[in-house]
């Protein structure tokens, strides 16, 4: 039986309901009692709703998981899992998934799961994701994919994978993309062979990531919210902006002024699928590229804003090292997957 470790984080799979309303208080040994299944290796995080995390907390996720998984050379003892399965609030799991395939270089199978009915519903549906993906992480199929994410018999690659529901219990899926794997019966079957992205970058654990804000665009944008990210300290900003990546000239004139004073600008649509392109002049993308901003092909602008934020880590602050990580991301971005 491989062995695989549960690193469980709180989220609606966790949690019960309290007086001031819904909070996670069951253990990961309380999750896979209530699922029937057995870990040795089991961690808790004592870390609340995942939608009130910061940047950090998710970073000490991913470096929790790299942990538990140790060393990924062979022949260095039984005690390395197989894989592990993380549970995690539903809210921001597409985020922290995305996090570990950019800081994660590792071929065993990390895989996030959750639920949309807490811990003591009467019709739970935890117990169901867990078993899907204690299974997944089992898999030889599920090896060398990067951080999955599998939730009601779908299993995402971390890339593009977003919540699609706030109640549904099919809660996630992959917008222009899809599932990469099924689990049903605790059967992993292969829907199409993946590449996984590379891991972008090693940043050390005492480098933190740096702030990156994220600024809807919108008819009627002004440059106010973009200031005050800039002025809040952001060392980059991603523009959410609509269609192909359009927004108005009144942004356009303050994303020119932000990258020449060392800001890096990502542009990402609101839309949810297809890629952002520079089409259109008068406020347009066309105008935000001769502004200086980098484009995120199809990245949501919560995974964008997590590539641009490791793409700035330790790039010493300098003009010039903004515009390498800006770089980076664009291209890293255009990556085929
Ligand atoms: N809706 C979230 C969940 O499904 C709430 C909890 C959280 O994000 O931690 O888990």
């Amino acid at each position: 039986m491989p062995d695989v470790a549960l690193v469980a984080t709180g989220g609606t799979i966790a949690s019960t309901q309290e007086h001031g309303g819904r909070t996670p208080t069951s253990s990961g040994r309380d999750l896979l009692a209530q699922a029937g299944l057995n870990a040795s290796n089991v961690h808790d995080l004592d870390l609340g709703g995942s939608f009130a995390w910061s940047l950090e907390t998710m970073r000490q996720v991913v470096e929790r998981v790299r942990d538990v998984l140790g060393p990924s050379a062979s022949g260095s003892g039984s005690t390395r899992p197989t894989g592990v399965v993380v549970t995690h609030g539903t809210d921001t799991m597409e985020e922290t998934v995305f996090l570990a395939s950019l800081l994660l270089d590792e071929r065993r199978p990390v895989v996030f799961t959750g639920a949309q009915e807490p811990y003591d519903s009467h019709a739970p549906d935890g117990p169901g994701n867990l078993k899907d993906a204690f299974a997944v992480a089992s898999s030889p199929k599920a090896r060398g994919r990067g951080p999955l994410l599998c939730f009601d018999g779908s299993v995402f690659t971390a890339r593009g994978v977003s919540k699609v529901e706030t109640l549904s219990k099919h809660a996630f899926d992959a917008p222009g993309r899809g599932p990469a794997l099924r689990v049903h019966d605790g059967r992993v079957t292969e829907l199409h062979p993946m590449r996984p992205l590379p891991p972008l970058r090693n940043v050390p654990p005492d480098t933190g990531l740096p702030r990156v804000d994220i600024v809807a665009s919108y008819p009627g944008a002004d440059a106010v919210t973009l200031r005050a990210s800039a002025d809040a300290g952001a060392a980059g900003i991603v523009l959410a902006a609509p269609g192909t990546g359009n927004t108005t000239p009144a942004v356009v004139a303050e994303v020119a002024r932000l990258t020449a004073a060392g800001t890096a600008v990502l542009v990402c649509s609101r839309v949810p699928s297809g890629p952002v392109l520079p089409l259109y002049a008068g406020g347009g993308g066309a105008d935000l590229l001769a502004a200086g901003a980098v484009f995120g092909d199809d990245l949501s602008p919560w995974q964008g804003r997590l590539l641009l934020s490791v793409a700035l880590a330790g790039s010493g602050g300098t003009t010039n090292g903004v515009v390498r990580a800006a770089h980076t991301v664009g291209d890293w971005a255009k990556n085929p997957s």
